[in-house]
């Protein structure tokens, strides 16, 4: 990860065609809600000044999901990854932006605070013991932020209690039985 940005919330629009006038700086963001969120737009944190219009509505096609919290602000799932011009590859998670690099594993979790996190007790009932679980579909169930769930996961393998798949596997979680 190279380096985290705010994410800045400037407003909240009903229609598209008002946000672009409070998209000034890298990271600003605008809100589209129409009693449902419809779109986030974001001024791409790279600084390249690309309007990235991010869909919040799964009627419309692939859809991210926006994770509203009063204390802890904006999370959003998946992460974003424009594949033309700059490229930018990024999460937003508690009004954070966390670039990635080329490679998805720089995906760093250390910087992830440990407050208010579903509880690894919590987390791990979720974790089969027989095959794997994505943390998305953990978030899922759970109804938590998945970047959450993830730096959990990530935790419950350090501690020895889950295991983590490779490869296409990445993401996906089994638990560890006892001596094994
Ligand atoms: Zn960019």
């Amino acid at each position: 990860m190279s380096r985290n940005q705010r994410l800045r919330l400037r407003k909240v629009v009903e229609s598209r065609t008002e946000a672009s006038r409070h998209l000034r700086s890298p990271g600003d963001a605008v809100l589209v809600d129409r009693g449902v969120p419809r779109w986030l737009l974001i001024s791409c944190p790279c600084g390249c000044g690309e309007e990235l219009p991010i869909n919040l509505d799964s009627r419309a096609g692939k859809a991210w999901r926006l994770y509203r919290n009063p204390k802890w602000g904006l999370s959003l799932f998946p992460s974003v990854w424009r594949d033309t011009d700059c490229r930018s590859h990024f999460i937003i998670w508690r009004n954070e932006i966390l670039l990635f690099g080329r490679n998805e594993d720089d995906f760093d979790d250390s910087s992830f605070g440990e407050e208010s996190m579903p509880t690894a007790e919590t987390v791990l009932a979720q974790i089969p013991t027989t095959g794997m679980i994505s943390f998305s579909d953990i978030a899922e169930a759970l109804d938590a932020v998945p970047w959450d769930v993830l730096r959990v996961c990530r935790k419950l393998v350090r501690s020895g209690n889950a295991y983590e798949g490779r490869g296409k596997e990445r993401g996906s979680f089994g638990r560890k039985s006892q001596g094994q």
